[in-house]
């Protein structure tokens, strides 16, 4: 927290406004549209919550197919099955470890063979990274699918000077505990489409019909923000790019320290971007170091020190094992080599040290 958060809770509670809506979201909604450059923003209880409306708003529906980078986290991908969609699963590249436009191409030409339609792509920016977002848009473009950006992991990063999820026809962002800012859990809807964003806050308020009672022709859902979490985000908001910097601080300096050993590989940094660096990525080649990724991480958790593997990517995960996928080895690879350090921003210079001098110690 920056310190900053209570003065905002405080004047919730002071107002009396302690709802799932309320001034602090609505100010939080139009700060955030200032921060981002995005046009119209809907505020909401988390990011799995915001792809689950950016799909109902793309019209994804049982039967659909549902393109989805599957070096991701679940939550990019549990949306889909929440709309009876097919999750179909596109590899990554080597540039930014975001998904391969090349692959994506080969999924919507063999879908369509199969009959399908790849009615949306949900194209994720892992670890703070955007993607080749120009290239997949015109993808989208030419199969009639919707793009959606899945900016969980990546607020304050960019692609050709634009922030990711601003690009798409809708954008998610999550303000979950691990997030780069975070409102302790939250999400947030973006479009350049204000009916998109507002059938969202509808939908989010169990689709209410305008009437004096309660009158519903559709399925809502309960996904507003709290107006007392909203004002969490405010105070955060103001922090971002010190966060943002911090984090590229931290990982230049994991880099610096850790590159020159034999085997080590940081994550890349494709041209077309700055990424906010959310989690310092390595890749650890056995072959080169003498040790794996993972006798790294089991030396960090003997000092207490918690790191973790890359995420496992959805192709590989028992629940979605009879779904399409089209893969090329690299996010298997990224799997089996990588590991995420410590990358707080409350982290001291010291707190870096010991990391640093842990996982030097490995194989000595
Ligand atoms: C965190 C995350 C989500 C889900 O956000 P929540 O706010 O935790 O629901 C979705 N996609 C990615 C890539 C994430 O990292």
């Amino acid at each position: 927290m920056s310190g900053r958060e209570l003065d905002f809770i405080h004047d919730a509670f002071a107002s009396n406004w302690i709802a799932p809506i309320g001034p602090h979201v609505d100010a939080f909604e139009k700060e955030f549209c200032r921060v981002t450059g995005a046009p119209f923003a809907a505020a909401v209880s988390s990011g799995t919550a915001a792809l689950h409306l950016a799909l109902l708003l793309a019209d994804v529906g049982p039967g659909d197919d549902v393109a989805c980078s599957t070096f991701t986290f679940a939550g990019s991908a549990f949306p889909i099955v929440y709309r009876g969609a097919t999750p179909v699963f596109v590899d990554s590249e080597e540039q930014s470890w975001n998904m391969d436009p090349r692959l994506l191409e080969d999924a919507m030409v063999d879908r369509k063979k199969k009959g399908k339609r790849v009615k949306a792509v949900v194209v994720v920016h892992l670890y703070g990274q955007s993607a080749d977002l120009d290239e997949i848009a015109v993808i989208c473009g030419r199969h009639d699918s919707i793009l959606i950006e899945d900016a969980a992991e990546s607020l304050g990063a960019t692609y050709k000077g634009k922030t990711t999820g601003t690009m798409g026809r809708i954008g998610i962002f999550s303000f979950n505990g691990n997030k780069i800012v975070t409102t302790s859990g939250g999400g947030m809807l973006v479009s350049g489409d204000t009916a998109l964003v507002d059938k969202a806050r509808f939908l989010a308020t169990q689709a209410r019909d305008p009437a004096p009672h309660y009158e519903h022709s559709c399925v809502g859902y309960n996904y507003r923000m709290s107006n007392v979490l909203a004002g969490i985000g405010r105070a955060q908001l103001g922090v971002l790019q010190e966060r943002v910097a911090a984090k590229r601080r931290i990982f230049a300096a994991y880099r610096e320290a850790l590159s020159p050993m034999p085997g080590f590989d940081f994550m890349p940094e494709a041209d077309w971007g700055v990424p906010n660096r959310w989690l310092t990525c390595v890749t650890i080649d056995p072959a080169k170091a003498g040790f794996s990724a993972e006798d790294v991480r089991l030396r960090l958790e003997a000092a207490n020190i918690e790191g973790r593997p890359l995420w496992k990517p959805m192709h590989l995960q028992p629940v979605f094992s009879g779904a399409p996928a089209f893969v090329n080895g690299i996010s298997e690879e990224l799997f089996a080599k990588g590991l995420c350090l410590p990358s707080g921003t409350a982290m001291t210079n010291e707190d870096l040290e010991r990391v640093i001098a842990c996982v030097k110690s490995v194989g000595k």
